[in-house]
């Protein structure tokens, strides 16, 4: 990253309350995937700036803000919501600038979600009970706390979506927090720490600090007074994170890389299983955890379905991120689309057909300078190869055909990650099979990315660690205490005495 040149607009931390510059006094500058142009100025922060966003953040918490009543919280939250939703377009706009997503895209999913990620856990914390187990002459109940300052780190290609999905249940839970977003889309995190400076949050409550990974995201996690660490972001990066959190017992959830499967049977219903399979592999410039990367294919049915497929892929519109009708915007930074490219090289070598794809699209001035990348389709690889075991993160799908429900498990199965897997099949009682043996947190029948907001979400092996979503985060962000109360010491038939 080069130092910044003095024409874009400068962000700043916001800690305790107010927005202050970097003590390093130095800038990163954050491009736009788009136009490859200069977008905005982003703090480059260390260990100064995360010792003050902690203080901050103790401080919030050992004030009036833990004497704050669950629903205090949770109104707090409804009109930060309210505040998102007033500003849904210019939040889209910053979201799709920042990214290279279309604005479409981010006005159709990523802010609606944001909006909804505060209005779902205001709702939630409101509801959140707690366990309750009666003896004979006594009754235990679970009480729930607040953990303290938590550390709640994100990625780059759901900005706000992802970080308003932890904000949000840290928050109700009675936490402060030290947020940092991915020093290469700083902008809706900006945004949101001005919500919360206009909706009069009490200071210290909410902290952000930009900068990159290795210097502000590493001194926040080995931070002593960090009580807990939300991560998504790469299964390499996660790793890091739990080697540095575990020696000082914080508590972490870690949810990381995919390299997920979209299995299709010859039974399945064909024209929404093409179109699904196409939405799975290449929304958002297939930059989502979630993304079917993998396409298996019963071999009865692979030539009719690589023949809709592949001509449907080639109909997706890309390039400018404004226009309405796009579908495919830029991948997020030059370095990225390098790294996506190596894999087309590597899949090459490894075998692989290209169908369609593959190259850098022609598009007129300022787009031409744009980190875009065609959407890619590639058969014949084993599936056993790196390039269909490994995350390469973008618009690249690799097509595998199988002859029975064994080989297509085994498959599925045989990577490292198991984040979620997509099924398409009219046979109900396969869906059920075929589900429970899945490896991974989240499957999906005859759909893919159908989401609500209560059920657990995370992985399994390398995909991660824990899960959020609904009273699993709520749970995450706190700590449980249980309380035994002998009300009755002589009970006609005392059950337990130790
Ligand atoms: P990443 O490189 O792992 O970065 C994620 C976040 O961690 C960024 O804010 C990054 O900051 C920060 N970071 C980097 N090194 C750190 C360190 N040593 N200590 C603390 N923080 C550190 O991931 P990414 O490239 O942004 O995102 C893509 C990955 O996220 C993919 O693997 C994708 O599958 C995964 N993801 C998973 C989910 C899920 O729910 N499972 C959802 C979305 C994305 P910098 O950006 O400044 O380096």
């Amino acid at each position: 990253m080069k130092e910044a040149a003095q024409m874009v607009r400068s962000l700043e931390q916001f800690i305790g309350g107010r927005f202050q510059a970097p003590a390093s006094g130095q800038y990163l500058v954050n491009l736009a995937p788009a136009t490859g142009k200069p977008l905005s100025q982003v703090p480059r922060g260390g260990g100064e700036d995360v010792n003050a966003a902690v203080s901050a953040a103790q401080e919030a918490f050992d004030g009036p803000w833990r004497q704050w009543s669950v629903e205090q919280r949770a109104a707090l939250l409804d009109r930060i919501a309210d505040s998102l939703q007033q500003r849904a377009d210019d939040l889209a706009a910053l979201e799709s600038a920042d990214t290279g997503k279309p604005l479409a895209l981010a006005a159709k999913i990523d802010i609606p979600r944001a909006v909804a990620n505060f209005r779902f856990f205001a709702t939630a914390v409101r509801q959140f009970g707690s366990d309750c187990f009666p003896m004979e002459g006594a009754l235990n109940y679970t009480h729930r706390s607040a953990l303290g300052p938590v550390a709640l780190i994100s990625p780059w290609n759901l900005p706000l979506y992802l970080l308003s999905w932890k904000v949000a249940p840290a928050l109700a839970m009675g936490n402060t927090v030290v947020a940092k977003p991915s020093e290469m889309t700083p902008m809706t995190a900006d945004a949101l720490a001005s919500v919360f400076e206009a909706a009069d949050a009490p200071p210290g409550i909410f902290n952000l600090i930009h900068g990159l990974g290795g210097e502000a995201g590493q001194a926040l996690v080995e931070h002593p007074d960090i009580k807990a660490v939300s991560f998504t972001g790469g299964t390499a990066t996660g790793s890091r994170v739990a080697a540095t959190a575990a020696p000082q017992f914080k508590k972490l959830s870690l949810e990381l890389g995919g390299k997920n499967p979209t299995l299709v049977f010859a039974d399945c219903d064909f024209e929404a299983t093409v179109n699904g399979a196409v939405r799975a592999a290449f929304t958002n410039q297939g930059q989502i955890c979630l993304c079917g990367s993998r396409l298996l294919v019963e071999a009865s049915l692979y030539p009719r379905f690589v023949e809709a497929f592949v001509a449907k892929v080639k109909q997706l519109k890309l390039g400018d991120p404004e226009h309405p009708e796009t579908q495919l915007g830029a991948l997020i930074s030059a370095e990225h689309r390098e790294k996506v490219e190596s894999y087309l090289a590597l899949a090459r070598q490894e075998g692989g057909e290209i169908l369609c794809g593959g190259q850098r699209p022609t598009l007129p001035e300022p787009w031409d300078q744009g980190f875009f990348l065609q959407p890619t389709v590639i058969a014949g690889l084993s599936p056993s190869c790196r390039t269909a075991t490994e995350e390469i993160f973008g618009p690249v799908v690799s097509l595998h055909p199988f002859e029975t429900e064994e080989e297509a498990l085994a498959i599925a199965n045989g990577v490292p990650y198991g984040l979620s897997a997509s099924l398409w099949t009219g046979d109900v009682t396969r869906a059920h099979r075929l589900s429970q043996a899945l490896e991974c947190g989240l499957v999906w029948v005859n759909t893919w990315l159908l989401r609500d907001l209560r059920v657990p979400f995370g992985g399994v092996k390398a995909s991660g660690v824990g899960r959020e979503g609904g009273r699993y985060s709520l749970e995450f962000f706190s700590e449980s205490k249980n309380v035994c109360i002998q009300w009755n010491p002589n009970p006609a038939s005392p059950k337990a005495s130790s």
